[in-house]
């Protein structure tokens, strides 16, 4: 969506117009109110009446505060609120959550991203520590191989992967029931290093399955060596009115969405389905 056409339109109209030019007849204009919509794709679509993350919680902070990328759809906001206490409760005396780019209050295009636009979108700094094991506060850009290692762009101490605390990040996220992650991108060194961690100390190992799908470094963006970003997908109501998902949609999510999907959801038919879904 155009910046143009948003500006002829207010996103709630704009949300009518989609619904009434979406080629099914049956629908009938819906007066969305009060409701909070993520509409259309996470990187043609916008935000109506979306959740915004506050500067800081307990356990969180945002690296911009008092910018307005903070809108994001309300089961992301209250995910990130959980998932930032979460860790502090397994691990405590950590550092903060730092909690970079949502989306604009209402969405649209931003001049930092492709995506963002949707309110379904977030990037998240990753947990650090020194060599010692003590949490340092991410500074600057600190990019990670796959040996976890790097040096402080502000001092040049180095600074380690935290594997405990952002595999913790990644299960809360995972299991948390107000929303569906779809993809939490990361580099291939941070995705293995997560895994191999996640193998050794993780007790559902569903949902370690679940995390060597999600977690993927992005083909057509940079590699995700110094932040997640995590994506969720849109609620089924939001679908209904007018969200877009682009592929995969992964066989849990299908099986927690249609009964009959439970049957066999890990079979040789998703997985080719999976293998022919475009990259993200
Ligand atoms: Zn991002």
């Amino acid at each position: 969506m155009s910046r143009a056409r948003r500006s002829v339109f207010a996103p709630g109209v704009a949300a009518l117009a989609t619904l009434l030019l979406g080629g099914c007849l049956a629908l009938r204009p819906v007066a969305l109110g009060d409701r909070s919509l993520s509409v259309a794709g996470t990187s043609s679509g916008w935000l109506h009446r979306g959740a915004r993350l506050a500067d800081r919680g307990p356990h969180f902070e945002r690296a911009r505060p008092g910018e307005p990328t903070r809108g994001g759809v309300p089961g992301l906001v209250t995910a990130l609120e959980r998932a930032s206490s979460d860790v502090e409760h397994a691990f405590p005396g950590g550092m903060p959550l730092r909690i970079g780019d949502l989306a604009s209050p209402t969405g649209g295009r931003h001049s930092r991203h492709r995506s963002h636009r949707s309110g379904r979108d977030v990037d998240i700094l990753y947990y650090l520590m020194s060599p010692t094991g003590v949490p340092v506060e991410p500074r600057g850009r600190v990019a990670f191989s796959r040996f976890g290692v790097a040096p402080d762009p502000e001092t040049g101490e180095i600074v380690v992967f935290d594997d405990a605390r952002n595999w913790q990040l990644v299960r809360s996220l995972l299991t948390d029931p107000s929303l569906e992650v779809q993809w939490i991108f990361c580099s291939r060194g941070v995705k293995s290093r997560l895994l191999r961690h996640a193998l050794a100390t993780e007790p559902d190992r569903a949902l370690l399955a679940r995390a060597a799908y999600v977690l993927a470094q992005p083909a057509n963006a940079a590699p995700h060596d110094d932040h997640f970003h995590v994506r969720v997908l849109c609620t089924r109501e939001e679908t209904a009115l007018g969200c877009r998902d682009v592929a995969p949609i992964w066989p849990w999510l299908r099986a927690a969405r249609d009964p009959d999907e439970a049957a066999d959801p890990y079979d040789d038919r998703h997985l080719l389905e999976l293998l022919a879904a475009p990259p993200p």
